[in-house]
């Protein structure tokens, strides 16, 4: 049976915001697939994720071994340190719009990327309610409506955060990593905001992990479609929406001959709460993956094994 597969694309940078999205989104057209856009609206501080290569294992070697200089380029990986970080909001004022208008998704990827992704855990709720409201803002100054899905930078969810995004009204969010749509468990309480998880590796992973190459990451992701599961595919505007746009092309027409069929987040999270007494609860833990520095936050396991 052929697969089905949704695309989240995670935007962090304003390069990513002013060359990815529209690379991207050019092959998607030509190719009637939907998918789900998240932005970063706040400032670019990418140049501060430089000072992960003091503080987490792994950092540097993921640097230099994804080639990040090249895929960022220099500039960007100076903004928010030697030189301020720029407004990714300001350039998404025309981006953001055709995006909605050719079909897809988009939802927020928090305020400030740099600040969510090293700070979440130690984050009060008055902080977290504060990004979360600075993205909003600027995303209803650009779309005329708030935005209605969430992703959380580096997959950096806890309770705080959780809790933050029930009640600011967002319809789901895709804060993890795990296997299958959820309702988070911290604890003994169950957070009422519907979790749809990133249920496959990502390319920044695993690119150059014992040589392997752009094309044969996606001859293994190809290979996860037939799970008979629906997979969730997160992918970056800096990574396949540049240097790896060909790779990502050619991984699109293999998936659709082969039958793929691709959702967005957000017509696949209306499906699921229509019938939301079937989907389970399952507790969140933080953990290590393959190829990624530091920790991220995962589906403890398997609802039907629990
Ligand atoms: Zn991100």
């Amino acid at each position: 049976m052929a697969g089905r597969l949704g695309l989240k694309i995670d935007v962090d940078t304003l390069d990513g915001l002013r060359k990815g999205v529209p690379a991207l989104a050019r092959i998607l057209g030509e190719r009637r697939i939907r998918a789900s856009f998240f932005v970063a609206l706040g400032p670019d501080n990418s140049g501060r994720a430089i000072f992960r290569v003091f503080k987490q294992r792994g950092f540097l070697e993921k640097m230099l071994r994804t080639r990040a200089p090249a895929v960022y380029g220099l500039k960007t990986m100076l903004y928010g340190t030697l030189l301020p970080g720029p407004s990714i909001a300001a350039a998404a004022t025309d981006i953001l719009p055709r995006l909605t208008a050719a079909g897809h998704e988009a939802g927020l990827h928090g305020y400030d990327h740099v600040r969510w992704h090293d700070g979440a855990g130690r984050m009060t709720a008055a902080q977290v309610w504060d990004e979360v409201q600075r993205g909003q803002r600027e995303f209803i100054r650009i779309c005329g409506r708030p935005a209605r899905s969430f992703a959380a930078p580096g997959w950096q969810a806890t309770e705080v955060s959780r809790t933050v995004l029930a009640a600011a009204g967002f319809r789901y969010a895709s804060d993890t990593r795990g296997q299958c749509p959820y309702w988070p468990r911290f604890g003994p309480r169950v957070n009422p905001l519907l979790e749809i998880p990133t249920t496959l590796p990502t390319l920044d992973e695993l690119w150059g992990m014992n040589g392997l190459t752009d094309k044969e990451f996606f001859d293994l992701i190809l290979c996860r479609l037939d799970s008979g599961r629906p997979q969730v595919f997160t992918l970056h505007a800096e990574i396949e929406g540049g240097p790896c746009l060909d790779a990502f092309a050619d991984f699109l027409d293999r998936a659709l001959a082969s039958g793929v069929q691709f959702f967005t987040l957000e017509d696949w999270a209306a499906e699921l709460l229509k019938h939301s007494q079937r989907i389970a609860a399952a507790a969140v833990y933080s953990g290590r993956l393959p190829g990624r520095a530091g920790m991220v936050s995962r589906q403890a396991e398997l609802p039907e094994a629990a």
